[in-house]
């Protein structure tokens, strides 16, 4: 089983919750609305993805697409956290991809079917390295972040722009779900999401974080 390491402590990944729509302009990419409330679905921990690993286009949809994210692991058991009190229940973070084969997510949506054959198949999270994190150093409400494919920049991300910033995320995650050391929160992607095929390769990169590769299989 994977094990992350900060500061010494060990966490096992132990759920991880993805954030929809939590850009204006991806929502708008996407052709859709804000949404009033946090829209959450679930990867399996054992889609996660270590930097470096060889990915494989998966065949059962068309059009695969990146969504670089930034990424939190939850540290300290809580229930109904109030956003004062948030930040101390986060221990690390990196950044990840949440990826997505569109087609099949639309075709999903239309139907009113739930969303796992387009967000949770194998190795649709690939994970960089957490880094421990120290709130007086690193202000997750103003985090740069990058997703570049075979050197062209496709996705230019702040957290400043987020419709529910990284306390709301956990006041009202944790209102629905007590989180639990362990818990892996992806908090949703910029725009410029697209596509991505055999022989690619991804880098996704911040100041905070450092920068994470992966190679599509030719
Ligand atoms: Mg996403």
């Amino acid at each position: 089983m994977l094990q992350i390491s900060i500061n010494g402590k060990l966490f096992e990944p132990y759920r991880i919750f993805c954030i929809g729509k939590n850009y204006d302009e991806h929502v708008k990419e996407l052709g859709g609305k804000a949404p009033e409330e946090p829209v959450v679905f679930m990867k399996s921990v054992a889609s996660i993805v270590a930097p470096g690993a060889n990915l494989f286009v998966p065949q059962h949809g068309n059009l695969l697409h990146h969504e670089v994210e930034v990424v939190l692991l939850i540290g300290q058991e809580g229930r109904d956290i109030l956003e004062a009190d948030a930040l101390s229940h986060i221990a690390g973070i990196t950044l990840g991809l949440d990826l997505t084969l569109r087609d099949v997510q639309d075709r999903l949506k239309k139907s009113g079917l739930p969303w796992e054959l387009s967000k949770s198949f194998d190795q649709s999270a690939p994970l960089g390295i957490f880094k421990a994190y120290d709130p007086d150093s690193i202000d997750l409400e103003n985090l740069s972040f990058w997703c570049s494919v075979n050197g062209d920049l496709r996705q230019q991300g702040n957290t400043r722009n987020m419709i529910f910033p990284v306390k709301s995320l956990i006041y009202k995650l944790s209102r629905w779900w007590t989180l639990k050391p362990g818990d892996i929160i992806f908090t949703g992607t910029p725009a410029g999401v697209g596509l991505l095929k055999a022989g690619d390769q991804v880098d996704i990169e911040s100041a905070e974080t450092g920068k994470y590769s992966w190679d599509f299989s030719p």
